[in-house]
């Protein structure tokens, strides 16, 4: 039998007699016309709709990164090519998927940062192998002919090493300013002041300098002095640094950035000729984050937004628990009335993080060990005592004996970090398994 004939004959090709006239239900309903909502712009989501490829396709996730960590990521069999490839370098147009040298970045690398740009609407970005490779290399680069430079004396302990020790060796010189100095910067501003350097909100007492104030008195001075915030602790959408006019901001990666506990990293994103010195001495140095965590870094800023809301409502869920609980000495939770700086924060900060600081009611170490311990015990797996924060499972800390073991009480005194001090990342799980967990921490004291 022909084709033809067969289509003619087959009853399988004809309309059967009885066939509905309207369409089923539900084929009626997805061709009825759809109902047009209005747009409305939504930056968080568009950043998330545009982050490359490699979140998405597994096989290039997997692949891409291990493709990438040979020292030679772009190889070409012709001189040619290669100048070619040199021109597009130098011009900067090399493909996404191009690179020369892994010291000077990789495909990856540059796809993380193209992304942490957009987030944190800078010009452009660099990754490191850490927040203080970060830092670093920013503070080397803006001071490589000396200078001086203004940070905050309570500001992260690392930071502050870093550029005493530089200022002892007689590199630089060096104001370290009380926060409320920041109030009247423009005392401490001087002819070579190069920068000013602090991180909003601090570690550990999360203290918030106003980064507009503390322009306009750069400003106000006729200073070209940079403004350098570090805002590890205020992610997006928390805070816009460059929106309070913060000239380089220096996140590190491994905390809200990364999200997972498991990556180290960090960035330095703002205007392209202020990077450029400092993409110099990273492709001198090769202080570079590593491909697998540039992937890792990605996958976590498509969750950024959820996770960040999230963190904030633990954070001042706890908060609003421990600023009521009888063995609670002292609170530090920017997002709380009794904060020092909590009108800045919320004319700065549209959330104040899921970090809550707070000393508790102990006699000595063993007690300050029965509260964390509890706590851990009490709290999801996954859960530990540790130094970092930011990540989806909690963790707690003994300011004492986590950050400042090396030194003496006296030492410690000064710096004013007591006994029984802790610092809790809440994380993301449901806020009443974290009061639950630090209920634990209250009785375990009790026992003892
Ligand atoms: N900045 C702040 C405020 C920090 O708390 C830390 C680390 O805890 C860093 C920078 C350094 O980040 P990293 O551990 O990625 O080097």
């Amino acid at each position: 039998m022909s084709l033809d004939a067969r289509e003619q004959k087959d009853p399988v090709f004809e309309i059967p007699p009885q066939a509905p006239q309207s369409l089923p239900a539900p084929l009626h309903a997805l061709q009825a016309p759809q109902r047009v909502e209005p747009e409305r712009r939504d930056p968080l989501r568009e950043f998330v709709m545009e982050l490359p490829a490699c979140l998405i396709d597994l096989n290039t996730r997997v692949s891409q990164p291990i493709a990438a960590t040979s020292a030679t990521t772009h190889g070409t069999r012709t001189l040619a090519e290669y100048a070619a490839l040199k021109e597009r370098e130098w011009r900067g147009t090399l493909r996404s998927d191009e690179a020369e040298y892994v010291r000077y970045g990789t495909p990856i690398m540059r796809q993380t940062e193209g992304a942490l740009a957009r987030l944190f609407g800078g010009e452009t970005a660099l990754v490191f192998r850490s927040g203080m490779a970060a830092i670093e290399k920013t503070l080397e680069a803006v001071l490589d002919e000396g200078g001086h430079i203004i940070v905050f004396a309570q500001g992260y302990r690392q930071t502050n090493a870093l550029v005493e020790r530089w200022a002892r060796r007689g590199l630089i010189e060096l104001s370290s300013v009380p926060i409320d100095g920041f109030k009247e910067i423009g005392r401490h501003i001087k002819a070579n002041t190069k920068a000013v350097f602090f991180e909003t909100p601090s570690n550990p007492f999360l203290r918030v300098i106003d980064v507009r104030s503390v322009k306009n008195q750069i400003e106000a001075a006729g200073s070209n002095a940079l403004l350098i915030v570090d805002d590890t602790f205020a992610p997006p959408p928390n805070q816009n640094s460059f929106e309070c006019g913060a000239d380089i901001v220096v996140p590190s990666l491994t905390k809200y950035l990364s999200g997972n506990n498991q990556v180290l990293g960090g960035a330095a994103i703002g205007a392209q000729r202020v990077l450029q010195p400092i993409f110099q001495l990273r492709s001198q140095c090769g202080n570079i984050s590593h491909d697998v965590d540039c992937a890792q870094v990605l996958e976590g800023l498509a969750t950024l937004d959820d996770r960040v809301r999230r963190a904030n409502l633990n954070g001042e869920h706890v908060a609003n628990m421990l600023a009521r609980h009888p063995r609670v000495r002292e609170l530090f939770y920017p997002g709380h009335t009794s904060h020092p700086d909590y009108d800045i924060a919320i004319a700065q900060m549209s959330g104040f993080g899921g970090v809550v600081s707070f000393r508790i009611d102990a006699r000595d170490l063993f007690d300050v060990a029965a509260f964390t311990d509890a706590f851990v015990e009490a709290a999801p797996p996954g859960t530990f005592i540790a130094p970092s924060f930011g990540g989806d499972l909690p963790l707690i800390s003994a300011v004492t004996v986590v950050s400042h073991f090396q030194q003496s009480e006296a030492e410690r005194s000064t710096r004013g970090i007591p006994l029984d001090l802790i610092r809790l990342s809440c994380g993301t799980v449901p806020p009443q398994v974290l009061t639950d967990a630090l209920q634990a921490g209250f009785e375990a004291m009790e026992l003892l």
